[in-house]
This record gives structure tokens, C-alpha cells and sequence, in this order.
């Protein structure tokens, strides 16, 4: 697929998260769009603010903020910063492949490193490990996590949701690089997808192979559609699983499929998550913005 990618010069790049349901305060994003593809992306509706239309060109049109290191130093140098936990990826993959050629998303890191500042870095790409050198040097002496994606074990199924993104196999692999290089490594389960990848099988297939990686901790979830992302869905639908269209619209009525089924899953993913060990806290797996900021304080004033 041909993309497009447009430098930008930004003026801001650290932005304000207001989400009690987070643990950070702060994101920061070197591009806008993502190449990747993936289907259920909850960031299309991001495009439409630059007048683009979200449902196709967030894969296509790509803004690349060229600058963005050079605007991070100076706002990580600003005495009021707190150096709180930046969640770098917060809206669009930082390491989708453009990044092999810009390299903004490895200064970025270089500015986070040289201001002690604590990351958590959200991405489904196999690229990351690239920066497993200046990674493993924060989890040295500030706090840093990687946190990896799934949704499928299926690469078949991967290979139709999230069509551009690296093979399975390859996030296992990305996953065991980093932890053997001393990096906390977190991953989302997600999105389970009714009818396509929620059967017990592939749910504890998932656990499973995810804790043979030696992964810090899982957060597991379960698809939402809204806005653009449930236009581009049913779309996806209609051209891939065209059986599945009544069923999908009688179960996403609203945004999340019904109760009865949140809670069959939840109850897979609690199970699961004791049987394969994991459990252990870290700041990406919290209770509270409190419980983050107190790990982070252990692992900020060891240094
Ligand atoms: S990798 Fe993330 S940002 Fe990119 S399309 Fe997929 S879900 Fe969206």
C-alpha cells in the first residue's frame, strides 16, 4: 500500500492525559496515522481533526513530526516538569516502519533518558528492539516498560486485522529479546473479537504462549466500536466475514457487546491470568494513579 507521509515542524509534543483510568498523566506521539492498518484502531477518529478521513487515509496519510526531539529536550528541561510517567505511543505506533528511516522515536528515548524521565512505550512492532541499548539503560536508572500488543495467535486472522503489523511469532520473539536484555515488558491482550478469536482455546493459547516469554504482566480486553473505527469495522466485515454482519450489529447495539458476554470472557481472562503467573505489578499493570506513582518513586530515586 502507497503511503503518503508529511513532515510537520511541532510546536508541542508532550499533551495532557485526563483518564483516572491510566496510570500516566502524559503521552507523546512522533507521527500521526499509523501504517499498520489495524482495523479496530480507536485512533482513526484522530484524523478527521486534520481534516482527513479517518476511515482510510489514518493508514495512508502519515504526519511525521520531525522535530519532535528537539521540542522534547525543551519541555523535559522546563524546571517545572515532575518527571512523571509519559506513555510514548499514546495515539499512533512509534515504531511503525517510517521510524526505521527518521529515527525520531530513538531520540526521543535519548531525551527521556538524558532527563531521568520515566517511559512506558506502546507498540506492536518488532523495530523496538533496535533501542533494546538505550532501553536497558533506563530500566537501569529511571523506569521504563514496553508494552507489546496482541490479538490473535492466529497469524491468519492477524494477518486480517491488523494487516501491516508484525507476524505474532515475531512480537513472541521481540517480547523474549527484551526481557533478556533486563527490560520490563508488558502485553495487551487485545482486542478479543467476538466470533473470530474469543474461543477458551485461543484465549488460554494466548496466555499461554505470551507467559513463555518471560512478560512482566498482561492486561487483557475485549473490542469497542465507536465512531469511525466501527464504520471501517463493519466494512472489514462485510468484506472478509460477511456472515458475521447481523450478528455483529445485534451485539455492538452499543459500543461494548452485551454483559453476558463481558463477563464470560473476564471471567477467562482472571482465570488465565492466575494460572500463567501474570500478576506481578508493575506500574502498566496498576490499581491507582497513586500505586504508579509510588513504584516509580522507588525506581526514580534508586538511581
Ligand atoms: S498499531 Fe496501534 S496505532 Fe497503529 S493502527 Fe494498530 S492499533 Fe492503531
Amino acid at each position: 500500500m502507497k503511503a503518503t507521509y508529511i513532515e510537520h515542524k511541532c510546536k508541542n509534543i508532550l499533551h495532557k492525559i485526563d483518564n483516572p483510568r491510566l496510570p500516566f498523566n502524559w503521552g507523546a506521539n512522533p507521527y500521526r496515522g499509523c501504517l499498520h492498518s489495524c482495523i479496530y484502531c480507536f485512533a482513526r477518529y484522530t484524523h478527521s481533526y486534520l481534516e482527513l478521513d479517518p476511515e482510510h487515509e489514518f493508514e495512508t496519510t502519515i504526519i511525521v513530526k520531525k522535530n519532535a526531539a528537539k521540542i522534547l529536550r525543551k519541555e523535559l528541561a522546563n524546571p517545572k516538569w515532575k518527571k512523571e510517567l509519559v506513555n510514548l505511543g499514546s495515539v499512533c505506533d512509534p515504531y511503525q516502519p517510517i521510524e526505521r528511516k527518521y529515527e525520531i522515536t530513538r531520540d526521543m528515548l535519548l531525551e527521556f533518558q538524558r532527563y531521568k524521565t520515566p517511559v512506558t512505550v506502546a507498540t506492536k512492532s518488532s523495530l523496538v528492539t533496535r533501542d533494546k541499548d538505550i532501553l536497558a539503560e533506563m530500566s537501569r536508572d529511571t523506569y521504563v516498560d514496553v508494552v507489546i500488543s496482541f490479538s490473535s495467535i492466529n497469524d491468519q486472522i492477524r494477518k486480517k486485522v491488523e494487516p501491516r503489523a508484525t507476524s505474532t511469532q515475531k512480537r513472541l520473539e521481540t517480547i523474549s529479546e527484551l526481557r533478556e536484555n533486563g527490560i520490563n515488558v508488558g502485553v495487551l491482550l487485545m482486542p478479543i473479537i467476538p466470533f473470530l478469536n474469543d474461543t477458551e482455546n485461543e484465549i488460554e493459547e494466548l496466555f499461554k504462549a505470551v507467559s513463555e516469554t518471560g512478560a512482566n504482566y498482561v492486561i487483557p480486553g475485549i473490542l469497542y466500536l465507536i465512531g469511525s473505527t466501527k464504520k471501517r469495522f463493519f466494512e472489514f466485515l462485510d468484506k472478509h466475514y460477511p456472515e458475521l454482519v447481523e450478528k455483529y450489529k445485534s451485539f455492538y447495539k452499543s459500543r461494548s457487546p452485551p454483559k453476558s458476554y463481558n463477563e464470560r470472557i473476564n471471567q477467562l481472562f482472571r482465570h488465565y491470568r492466575g494460572k500463567y503467573d501474570l500478576h506481578k505489578f508493575t506500574p502498566g499493570q496498576w490499581k491507582s494513579k497513586k500505586d504508579t506513582q509510588s513504584v516509580l518513586d522507588h525506581y526514580v530515586q534508586k538511581k
